[in-house]
């Protein structure tokens, strides 16, 4: 029986769980919280992931360890992974922790991105936005999950409010001004590479955002083959840049025709989630066989899939399992403005059965403007 450790305890722990139960799989999740959700699946250890002691009680009682979230200090990856074997390794973990380093990494492979500036100071602020300009995103280097740490300059005059904002953090990881991209649509690569070096993605998925979180997920996305093939090379060269084995994420914005890589986040991923029913196997299940070093399984979608995310709190279950391919995921997560409580996905075998479905959930939620663009691409897909 192998027990695999998760480091952090959250919807991604748990949904990793519940894909590892088939498998024969035991799971020991860390996480600094006692009500992290994953716990309701696998015993949780609480504690600092600086904590030596946590760390040490958790090393003990796995036979592997991965993650489910990017901010473990490098020192505590590096001390697990001279113990126990990791995946994703140290190196990986500690590049796409940092948007600085991220980026410096994507302009190596000659991946674009944004046009950005590194901000330590109030000086090199007033200078980033000179030479950028407005509008443009302040962003931590490090940290930051679902638009936390970001503050949006509209116009130069902007600069001193987010300074304010964010400043206190110039000295601890650093800030990175971005210009802002008036992108198209925004699309992700959720990809997995084996322990061997195979390297498998999802079809391409189109992902949208309210207030810097994700919204909805549409897959396969509607896109021209040959730029869905330069999205796929891209994560190729990343996976093997990093020496990754398992699953990620690379975020791209499209704008004029090009992509412009926003960032690579490195474990399962919520644009992923509609894989678990639409897609032969899950971006969970695919982890897991990939950090075991079991084949990985294919990625091709079944059908057509829109996964809704639930943000603050669970709406009624009822229209959605009301559908011939509805499917609801509840976190166990108590109701908080703004947190990821769950999911749905709805999958279906053509565009217009994917559009009729959404309307209907739509309407019976209240939630027309959260399916609103979905359906605008599906009746104009390109
Ligand atoms: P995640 O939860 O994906 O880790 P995050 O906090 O790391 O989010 P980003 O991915 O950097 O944040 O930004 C969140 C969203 O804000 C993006 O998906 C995009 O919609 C918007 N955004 C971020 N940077 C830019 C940019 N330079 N130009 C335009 N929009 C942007
Ligand atoms: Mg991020
Ligand atoms: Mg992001």
């Amino acid at each position: 029986m192998t027990t695999v450790g998760i480091l952090g305890g959250g919807q991604l722990a748990r949904m990793m769980a519940l894909a590892g139960a088939p498998l024969g799989l035991r799971f020991s999740v860390m996480d600094t919280s006692a009500d992290a959700c994953a716990g309701q699946f696998a015993p949780l250890v609480v504690g600092d992931y600086r904590d030596g002691v946590a760390l040490a009680e958790f090393a003990s009682g796995i036979d592997i360890a991965t993650f489910d979230f990017e901010n473990v200090p490098a020192e505590s990856a590096q001390w697990l992974c001279e113990r126990v074997p990791m995946f994703p390794n140290p190196r990986a973990l500690g590049t796409t922790q940092d948007r600085l380093a991220e980026k410096t990494l994507f302009g190596e492979l000659g991946i674009p991105v944004p046009g950005y500036v590194p901000v330590d100071t109030r000086e090199d602020l007033d200078a980033a936005v000179a030479k950028l300009g407005a509008p443009c995103i302040l962003k931590t280097r490090r940290l930051g999950y679902d638009g936390k740490g970001q503050f949006r300059i509209r116009a130069a005059g902007d600069a001193g409010a987010a300074w304010d904002a964010l400043g206190a953090q110039a000295g601890a990881g650093g800030l990175i001004l971005e210009a802002f991209v008036p992108f198209e649509r925004e699309l992700s690569v959720v990809a997995v590479r084996a322990r061997d070096g195979e390297f498998r993605t999802w079809p391409l998925t189109e992902n949208w955002h309210v207030d810097g979180v994700l919204s909805a997920s549409l897959a396969p996305a509607r896109v021209a083959p040959e730029l869905e093939a330069r999205a796929v090379d891209y994560a190729r060269a990343l996976a093997e840049a990093l020496d990754y084995v398992g699953v990620f994420a690379l975020e791209l914005f499209c704008h004029d025709g090009r992509l412009l890589a926003n960032e690579l986040a490195p474990r399962v991923h919520n644009s992923g989630h509609w894989s678990i029913e639409g897609a032969e196997t899950s971006q969970f299940g695919n982890h897991l066989r990939a950090v075991l070093g079991l084949p990985l399984g294919a990625t091709r979608a079944l059908g057509r899939a829109c996964m809704l995310n639930w943000i603050g709190e669970m709406p009624s279950p009822g229209p959605v399992l009301a559908e011939p391919g509805g499917h609801w995921h509840d976190y166990g997560k108590t109701s908080r403005p703004g947190r990821k409580v769950g999911h749905a996905t709805l999958r279906a075998d053509s565009d217009e059965d994917l559009a009729d479905a959404l309307e209907r959930v739509g309407a019976a939620l209240g939630r027309e403007a959260q399916v609103a663009p979905v359906l605008a691409r599906l009746c104009d897909p390109l």
